[in-house]
Parts: structure tokens; C-alpha cells; sequence
């Protein structure tokens, strides 16, 4: 029935629910305005956190320091104050149809940068079933679910978590590292020998998550990992 949308809009007006505006006809959840600010994150990257770098795939001297299992990981926006404000009514608002106006660059990112990769399963970070309880819905596994869509590839849950790590943003980097160490593990029965992982997540900020849940699909025998974030850090 989306002909009868700018009609129940003229009746009904919609605002943005960033900055309030009445949207227009064509414009839906978030105003032209709000998403003209979002940076998508261009290359070329580093491979292992998909900061920008002047070379491809040149590793940066952050992820020069440290262990990864992600053949490569990359992002699809910045984490600006526009992004910041979309996920946070996203997740903690339960808003979750705030993804769609973001899909059809995530749509042209994913393609660009994952169609040419032989990937056999997307799968996502997951929630502890404690949270998940309260926010009635896995941003990432959303992410993943749309992902799965755009580039035909099955998505199955692989992880889960077996332990809440609630309290992340107190610890020190050392102390964080430790923290999320046996905080996953594999769904008992999922066969992932020698297959190629496509693992979502929403924000790479240290990349300690998404690093540690690639190194369970690596130990239970995925052959490679790769990443996909909404966003990272600047
Ligand atoms: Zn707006
Ligand atoms: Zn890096």
C-alpha cells in the first residue's frame, strides 16, 4: 500500500525522530537533513580495523601490536554524533526500523567490498540473554539478518554468551581483554569446519569483541573470518 503513504502522511504528519522535523512524503523515520550528516567511512582501509589508511591494506600501527583472527574487518559508517544518536534510539528505545533508512548504504558497501568472497554463513556478535530480555531485540543479529538478505548468504546464530560483561566500561584496556576471555562460546552442534564466516557486529571500538568471538570460530575450525560493523571509531 505505498501509494496511499504520502496520504496518511499528509493526515498523520511523521517527524525525524533526530531532529523532530515534520518529514516530508518521501522521507521515512529520519529526515534528508539527518541523513546527509552520516560519514560513511571510506577507504583505503586497514584490514583488521578498517580505520582509514593511506595504502590498501596497509595495517595500521594499532592492529600492528596485536593478535587478530578476522581476515579483514570493515565498517560502513563513522561513529559521528548523527550515527551515535540513530543507534541509541535504535537500542535502547527499541526502535529497531531505524536501520532501514541506513540500508541502502549498507546495501552498496556489502556488495562493494563482500560479493567477490566466497562466504558460506553470516552470523553475530550475541547478546547475554539477560539483555536481550530487556531490549527485545539483537541490533546485530538485525544487521546480520539484512546483511543475509542483500548478499544471499544463510545466516546462523554460531555463539552465544555465557557470561554478561555489563560492566566493560570500568575496567582498564589490560582488564577489559581479560574480561571478554570466555565470555563466548560456540552453540553446541554447529558444524563450521573449513567454512568462511561472514561475523556482524554494530560498532568496532576496540575490535576486542568481534576479535574474541573470531577466535572461537577459528578454534572450532572456520577456515576465515571476516567482519562487518555498522561503525567504528573515528
Ligand atoms: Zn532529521
Ligand atoms: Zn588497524
Amino acid at each position: 500500500m505505498h501509494f496511499l503513504k504520502p496520504l496518511f502522511n499528509l493526515i498523520f504528519p511523521q517527524n525525524c525522530y533526530i531532529c523532530k522535523k515534520t518529514l516530508r512524503a518521501d522521507e521515512t523515520h529520519l529526515c534528508a537533513n539527518c541523513l546527509r550528516k552520516l560519514v560513511l567511512n571510506i577507504g583505503p582501509f586497514c584490514p583488521k580495523c578498517s580505520r582509514h589508511v593511506y595504502k590498501e591494506d596497509l595495517i595500521c600501527p594499532e592492529c600492528n601490536t596485536r593478535k587478530s583472527y578476522l581476515t579483514k574487518t570493515l565498517a560502513c559508517f563513522i561513529y559521528t554524533d548523527i550515527f551515535k544518536a540513530i543507534l541509541i534510539n535504535m537500542k535502547y528505545y527499541n526502535n529497531p526500523f531505524l536501520l532501514k533508512p541506513l540500508l541502502p548504504f549498507i546495501k552498496r558497501f556489502c556488495i562493494e567490498h563482500f560479493s567477490r568472497i566466497d562466504i558460506d554463513i553470516i552470523t553475530f556478535v550475541p547478546l547475554h540473554w539477560h539483555k536481550l530480555f530487556f531490549r527485545e531485540f539483537d541490533q546485530a543479529f538485525l544487521i546480520a539478518e539484512n546483511i543475509s538478505k542483500i548478499l544471499n548468504i544463510p545466516i546462523l546464530p554460531l555463539l552465544f554468551k555465557e557470561r554478561s560483561t555489563d560492566s566493560q566500561h570500568l575496567l582498564s584496556k589490560k582488564e577489559r581483554e581479560q574480561n571478554l576471555q570466555n565470555t563466548f562460546n560456540i552453540i553446541p552442534g554447529s558444524n563450521i569446519d573449513k567454512k568462511t564466516i561472514l561475523l556482524i557486529d554494530d560498532v568496532f571500538t576496540t575490535g576486542n569483541t568481534i576479535n574474541e568471538c573470531a577466535k572461537i570460530l577459528k578454534r572450532k575450525g572456520a577456515k576465515e573470518v571476516y567482519g562487518f560493523t555498522l561503525a567504528r571509531g573515528i
